[in-house]
């Protein structure tokens, strides 16, 4: 079948590599019919002090033209221009005014800081060891996540990665079923897609994101799902996509739900 993917990054973000053409050049020769560049949006220095995390705001002009360049001599394929936004709650210190984010294709809404903290970057992953941080950190991402997932003013079409705490394997204590509830609640509430993202079989937790159960608890919601490899180099741009396929099949998935240009949505038939 089709093979669509709605999130890679670029060299354009501090820790991303390779050129958005190279992207759309490998995406091409892998077959994908719907490539989204998704790349970090700016966060302010007080969030992202080496320009590490994001896409340095004088860069966003640059990373935008590259796509708009790539979809051009790519009549094969529909190339979207997107954004991987951070939720910030109430610490949020961007202007994210409407006009400021019309020009997108695709949000992916993200969870990656706890009250200002970036609890899955790697320079951080001490700090989980500490006793009953699995069991702090795993309970406030899911608060942030299903406000960020439920808030209808809020502008994102896809949730990202939904259980990214799991990223460096440590679980909480307590059973996720409830939590798991809880974030199906809330991303049908907003009308929100979720994605499988098929970069967490390559961190210590060692199977994408969602976990199986999550995602069943999403199809029974009736959240729609996508696909997203979450590439950081043109090598992984169509990296196991089938897999995420039969991933949403076992979780009780029919179709696929991949966004279009101008925002709207198509469906692809899991065959
Ligand atoms: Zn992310
Ligand atoms: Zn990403």
């Amino acid at each position: 079948m089709e093979l669509i993917n709605t999130h890679c990054h670029s060299r354009y973000c501090g820790h991303g590599e390779g050129e958005v053409a190279a992207y759309a050049d490998a995406a091409a020769a892998a077959g994908i019919t719907t490539l989204a560049f998704t790349e970090h949006y700016p966060l302010s220095s007080a969030f992202d002090p080496d320009a590490y995390l994001s896409v340095p705001k004088a860069d966003m002009r640059a990373y935008e033209q590259a796509v708009l360049d790539a979809r051009a001599t790519h009549d094969d394929m529909e190339i979207l221009l997107g954004i991987e936004l951070d939720y910030l709650a109430d610490t949020d210190d961007r202007d994210l005014a409407a006009a400021n984010l019309e020009r997108f294709d695709l949000i992916l809404g993200s969870v990656h800081f706890v009250d200002r903290w970036p609890f899955d970057d790697p320079a951080q992953r001490g700090v989980w060891e500490e006793p009953g941080a699995p069991e702090r950190i795993w309970s406030r991402y899911a608060e942030l996540w299903c406000e960020a997932a439920s808030d209808p003013s809020l502008p994102f079409d896809v949730m990202s990665h939904p259980d990214l705490p799991k990223k460096f394997a440590f679980y909480p204590q307590f059973p996720l079923d409830a939590l798991y509830q809880r974030m199906a609640e809330a991303a049908a509430a907003g009308g929100r897609m979720i994605e499988v993202n098929t970069s967490g079989t390559y961190y210590a937790c060692k199977e994408m994101f969602p976990a199986p159960q999550l995602l069943r608890a999403f199809c029974r919601a009736g959240v729609p799902c996508t696909v997203g490899t979450d590439a950081h180099t043109p090598a992984h741009v169509a990296r196991d996509i089938e897999r995420a396929y039969a991933l949403m099949r076992d979780a009780g998935y029919r179709q696929v739900t991949v966004a279009t240009l101008g925002g709207d949505r198509r469906v692809l038939a899991l065959d």
